[in-house]
């Protein structure tokens, strides 16, 4: 065990896509997950400097007024880090690679499509898409061939971290994650909080500017920084706000960004919708479903060198033994 644990490795340091990991595989980001440094300067910068000032106006004007402000833009500040760290470092919902695709399903499978896929290993072929029936209503699934398998209703394969993500939404740049079945509730926490934050501040630099002098452009000069403040949060409150405000749409209707792109001029019912409250339920209420992954699991022995999509597992799949393709 000792001798050959020092050669085994675990699933994330073989892992096929494109993800980075993290204290031994615990935390998975996405490939661009520098860009939460980005996000984070963007939101901590002005909040610290918020929160300096409004330090500095507790000695000067209204204790207990800039106290309470303070607190409060602590606490904002905290949640919305706790939110975006939460979107960022868990599994969105990534579904594990077939290493082979999986053995024809002709009997159950209602196929309409004509086009088909070649199985690279035998010679048999699989339909392209697949007609599933969800609460009653025939939904299209896709084969995929990087993963060789059949992506489950809702998901689809982020071109970025280049896995099948379950309930995929977008791939978001500013926290470097697929935002998917298992980091959505966080993700729009992390929307709603940040518009709040941006709000607060807007809302009581202004309160403080014009608590001085009372005139606005006076103040402006005289207190420079709590004017760019105002004027930060004013241009960036559109763009989380609108954010917000469409995900809160989403949740409304029971989409996905991707579905909502895809299916718009469709006038295809929505076999997810089930109400205004049913599906604001489902999404916080509900409990999180596990991760797919062990992402700290030891990787079986052949994965070592033989990595899905690569060469070698090409030469594998020609001359190996895939002998669990004929068992069923
Ligand atoms: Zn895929
Ligand atoms: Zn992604």
């Amino acid at each position: 065990m000792s001798s050959q644990n020092h050669e085994r490795k675990r699933i994330y340091q073989v892992w096929p896509g494109k993800n980075r990991f993290y204290f031994g595989g615990r935390l998975v980001f996405g490939p661009d997950a520098s860009s939460i440094l980005l996000t984070t300067c963007m939101i901590g910068a002005p909040a610290i400097t918020f929160c300096i000032r409004m330090a500095i106006l507790i000695r000067q004007r209204h204790p207990l007024f800039h106290l309470l402000i303070l607190i409060g833009a602590i606490i904002l500040t905290i949640l919305d880090f706790t939110f975006l760290f939460l979107t960022s470092s868990r599994d969105p919902g990534i579904i594990p690679r077939n290493k082979e695709a999986p053995l024809e399903e002709t009997s159950e499978a209602v196929t309409k499509s004509l086009e088909w896929v070649s199985d690279k290993v035998g010679n048999a072929k699989l339909p392209k898409t697949k007609d599933v029936m969800v609460n009653g209503i025939t939904v299209k699934v896709k084969f995929c061939e990087t993963c060789q398998l059949y992506r489950p209703p809702r998901a689809s394969h982020c071109s970025i971290c280049n896995n099948c993500v379950q309930r995929f939404d977008h791939h978001c740049p500013w926290v470097g994650q697929c935002i998917a079945l298992r980091n959505y509730p966080y993700f729009v926490c992390f929307l709603s909080c940040s518009t709040l934050l941006c709000m607060y501040v807007f809302v009581f630099s202004w309160i403080s500017m014009l608590g001085v002098h009372g005139q606005f452009f006076i103040v402006l000069a005289d207190d420079a920084i709590l004017g760019v403040l105002v004027l930060y949060c004013f241009v960036s409150v559109w763009f989380v706000g609108g954010l917000s405000v469409f995900h809160f749409y989403l949740i409304c209707t029971n989409q996905t960004t991707c579905e909502n792109f895809r299916y718009h001029y469709d006038k295809k019912e929505n076999p997810y919708r089930k109400g205004v409250l049913k599906n604001f339920k489902e999404l916080f209420f509900a409990k999180i479903p596990p991760s797919l992954n062990n992402f700290r699991d030891w990787a079986p022995e052949e994965e070592d060198d033989v990595e899905v999509g690569s060469v070698a597992s090409e030469v594998v799949r020609a001359f190996g033994t895939p002998k669990h393709r004929n068992e069923q």
